[in-house]
């Protein structure tokens, strides 16, 4: 099984910027040697042509021909060398060599595989070979490439040179560059991890680098989640202590209550349906609580499915069932088969909550409207109360968990969670949800499909 090796982003950057750079040298190496071995042979060729050219225009047929030639040409015998081969029947002399020919010669030069005019001779080095012919005469000449291999020697030699010390050089340099770009990301992973050992309620922020700008915003990035998270780990602790506190109070009522019974019942039993009434009144306050806290803590973690649904037919069985068990009359304006696409269940606790809420702040005698209508064909659903209103500054804090205003507690039973159950559940549905005052009194609470 093959291991995933842990490599940083140095040596990661290192290795493919050799790469590169070892692939960039070898090809340009390449393309100089070929090109400045190409340049020379194309000069020893034009040289050889003109001379087989010279030789023709001569047409050594004797020695008086051969002398002629020899002392007007400009051969410099050191490279280059002639052979002249008379085949005319009538020729005196039949061959004709420049200084130091024969001897060459006298072992032949090997052809090099594949370059039609390259020629190698043993002890020599490489020739370049031309053939002319001219009225039965035949002229070889054999330019020596000694010169022009020491140059193309001279030439490979610097391209190593070059090559070995970029080998030596880059490296140093690209470490330097890929230190300089991944320092900030190094930082950064220690002060996460500074951070991640240190306890919650420390508010600890990443130190932000300026540059480079990627990082830059990873840190910002971090913080921001940081700082999300910091307030989630406070609103879950504050959201535990406000339960646990307003459990204590039915608990408390409920133990004393059970204690006084204990204590002075049998003497007293008149004070018996008196206590049980509190203890149910408490139970049944700490059960709506209790079930509360679970709808939101549900509804924390819910995925929900969305079915489309006619939401009129579920308005009338809400107020079918609802309107027996509180005073006020609820007025339902409600256009025959309405659809939405949403969470059915939701959508019913949802609309439960504000007709509970509009009943419980609201007087006895007076009205609920239900108002269901359409805008831009967007369905919009109105609970609207003729009750006590929310001032300004409750509206600010009324969809918070555990929020209930000064003057209703201790007189109207709730737990605070209500609304923030609606809130909740409204965003999952992406409903919008607002409240607004009712004229001349009252509340009106808007949900736009
Ligand atoms: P609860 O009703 O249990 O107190 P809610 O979350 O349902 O909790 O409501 C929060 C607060 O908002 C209530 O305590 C009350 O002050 C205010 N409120 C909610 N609905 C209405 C309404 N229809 N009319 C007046 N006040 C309301």
């Amino acid at each position: 099984m093959r291991t995933a090796q842990k490599q940083d982003s140095a040596s990661i950057m290192l290795r493919s910027f050799l790469l590169l750079i070892i692939i960039i040298i070898f090809f340009s190496s390449l393309t100089t040697v070929v090109a400045v071995g190409h340049q020379l042979l194309e000069v020893s060729r034009s040289n050889s042509a003109e001379i087989i050219t010279s030789l023709k225009k001569t047409v050594i047929d004797g020695d008086g021909d051969w002398k002629n030639w020899r002392s007007n040409s400009t051969l410099n015998t050191s490279t280059s060398y002639v052979h002249v081969v008379n085949n005319r029947p009538d020729a005196d002399t039949k061959n004709y060599y420049s200084p130091g020919t024969y001897s060459l010669l006298k072992i032949r030069p090997q052809k090099v595989f594949f370059f039609s005019h390259l020629y190698y001779r043993n002890g020599k080095g490489f020739f370049y070979y031309k053939m002319g012919h001219a009225k039965g005469i035949q002229y070889q000449l054999w330019t020596s490439l000694n010169q022009q291999a020491e140059i193309l020697e001279r030439v490979i030699l610097v391209t190593i040179v070059i090559l070995v010390l970029t080998l030596l050089i880059s490296p140093l340099y690209i470490r330097v560059i890929a230190d300089r770009l991944t320092d900030p990301l190094k930082k950064l992973t220690t002060s996460a991890k500074k951070a991640a050992v240190k306890p919650s309620q420390d508010r600890v922020q990443l130190p932000v680098p300026v540059q480079p700008n990627e990082v830059n915003e990873l840190a910002n990035s971090f913080n921001q989640l940081l700082t999300r998270l910091n307030k989630q780990a406070e609103q879950e602790k504050l959201f535990v202590s406000n339960a646990a506190h307003e459990l204590r109070t039915p608990i408390a009522t409920i133990r004393s209550h059970a204690q006084l019974i204990e204590r002075r019942g049998k003497a007293h039993p008149e004070i018996i349906p008196k206590s049980v009434h509190y203890i149910n009144d408490e139970s049944q306050q700490m059960q709506t609580l209790v079930e509360e806290l679970l709808t939101l803590s549900r509804a924390d973690r819910m995925q929900l499915d969305f079915t489309e649904f006619d939401v009129s037919a579920l308005l009338v069985k809400i107020v079918g069932q609802l309107q027996p068990l509180i005073p006020q009359t609820i007025q339902a304006t409600l256009p025959e088969k309405v659809t939405v696409t949403a969470h059915q269940a939701s959508i019913e606790q949802i609309v439960l909550n504000l007709l509970n809420n509009a009943s419980k702040y609201s007087p006895a005698d007076s009205q609920i409207q239900l108002i269901l209508s359409e805008d831009n064909s967007h369905p919009v659903l109105q609970v609207v109360d003729q009750g006590r209103g929310i001032t300004d500054q409750e509206k600010q804090h009324i969809f918070e968990r555990f929020y209930r205003s000064d003057e209703i507690r201790g007189s109207i039973p709730g737990t605070g969670l209500g609304l923030a159950i609606v809130k909740q559940l409204s965003d999952l549905n992406h409903l919008q949800l607002t409240v607004r005052d009712n004229q001349p009194a009252g509340t009106i609470f808007t949900l736009t499909f």
